[in-house]
């Protein structure tokens, strides 16, 4: 006699738990699809269906996909090459954030250089800065130290600080703005003279030797934070101002005579590369020339800001500026600037590289 098989119990569980499961999924996984999808109508399907599938072939998941979609397709980056951009980029070694960040920021051109150039781990980092500049590539990979923050990196090799001193250097050329940026490698022409210089008074300045200047605007805001800080009961007065080229000149050639090349390009500038030409710089004295440990240094590092002023060459920049501090040199940028760099805790070359070069650049 046949014995009747037991019906297999087991099976049947394993097999209605999967339809359970495939159940609850499927509306999870359809429903996140389709709102990866249903956004980029403008989008022709065929590009934007091979972009979704490079971006899951890179492992992303729905969330990471759809958010660099979005992205995207808000600023019109999607065409032809995306997917091969998206495959080539991770084959190099890149990671998802890199890929989506570099399609969403870089131009078609860059994405390319990047795809041709070999991969380094610190560009990953280095290419989310906002002043990372693609041409740059390898003095930022030559010129890194182990011991410095790539960032620091990124924006010496901005100022070209990764070449000689008074090599390759340009003419600013646009000295009349508060943010003229005058450096070893920028300077101003010979011939160059602010329009506004008006001569300072014997109240605000030590006009024994010579008859002090500065730019009009700069010596209204500079009455205004010495005023200030006299009611606090803090002394000080310009020891020098504006300096015409041919005078510092003759101050540079003095120092060279006195202290030898190497020391005279720490702590002088050559004619054409002083701040001094500009009108809005002034070096500072109480009795003697102001220093680090006198009370109206501190008080300007606190207050200048608010009048516009702002110090230089402080001993934590050295190595942007390229000169030892100068603690007496203040230099005046406008009330905004001088603000957000006090905000942001960060250098005027650093300021400068941010936001004036970026907009020159364009
Ligand atoms: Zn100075």
């Amino acid at each position: 006699m046949k014995k009747k098989k037991k019906p297999n119990y087991k099976l049947m569980r394993t097999i209605a738990k999967t339809i359970l499961i495939i159940l609850i999924l499927t509306p999870i996984i359809y429903f996140n699809r389709i709102r990866i999808i249903h956004v980029p109508l403008q989008i022709k399907y065929h590009k934007y269906s091979d972009v979704v599938n490079s971006l899951f072939d890179a492992k992303y998941t729905n969330k990471e996909a759809s958010n660099t979609l979005d992205k995207l397709i808000k600023k019109e980056k999607i065409n032809s090459f995306t997917d091969d951009y998206i495959v080539s980029l991770k084959d190099k070694g890149y990671s998802k954030n890199t890929i989506s960040y570099v399609l969403i920021n870089f131009k078609p051109g860059d994405i390319k250089s990047l795809i041709n150039s070999k991969y380094d781990k610190d560009i990953e980092t280095m290419i989310k800065i906002s002043y990372f500049d693609y041409n740059n590539y390898d003095r930022y990979l030559n010129y890194r130290k182990d011991t410095e923050d790539i960032k620091r990196t990124v924006l010496k090799v901005q100022l070209d600080l990764d070449k000689d001193s008074y090599s390759d250097t340009v003419e600013e050329t646009n000295p009349d703005s508060l943010t003229a940026l005058i450096s070893k490698h920028r300077y101003i022409n010979e011939d160059y003279e602010p329009s506004d210089l008006v001569d300072m008074s014997d109240d605000y300045a030590n006009n024994y030797y010579r008859q002090m200047q500065l730019r009009t605007e700069a010596y209204e805001s500079f009455k205004k934070m010495v005023d200030a800080a006299r009611e606090e009961r803090l002394n000080f007065y310009a020891e020098s101002g504006y300096r015409t080229f041919k005078f510092q000149k003759q101050l540079y050639n003095n120092y060279v005579n006195n202290n030898g090349y190497a020391k005279a390009n720490l702590y002088a500038a050559r004619a054409g590369f002083s701040e001094h030409q500009l009108g809005t710089a002034v070096d500072l004295a109480n009795i003697y020339t102001i220093d680090e440990t006198d009370a109206e240094y501190e008080w300007i590092m606190n207050n200048g800001y608010k009048y516009g002023w702002i110090f230089r060459y402080t001993e934590e920049w050295t190595d942007l500026t390229g000169f030892a501090k100068e603690p007496w040199h203040i230099r005046y940028v406008g009330v905004d600037v001088a603000t957000k760099m006090h905000d942001e805790k960060i250098s005027f070359e650093e300021y400068w590289i941010k936001y004036v070069n970026k907009k020159e650049a364009k």
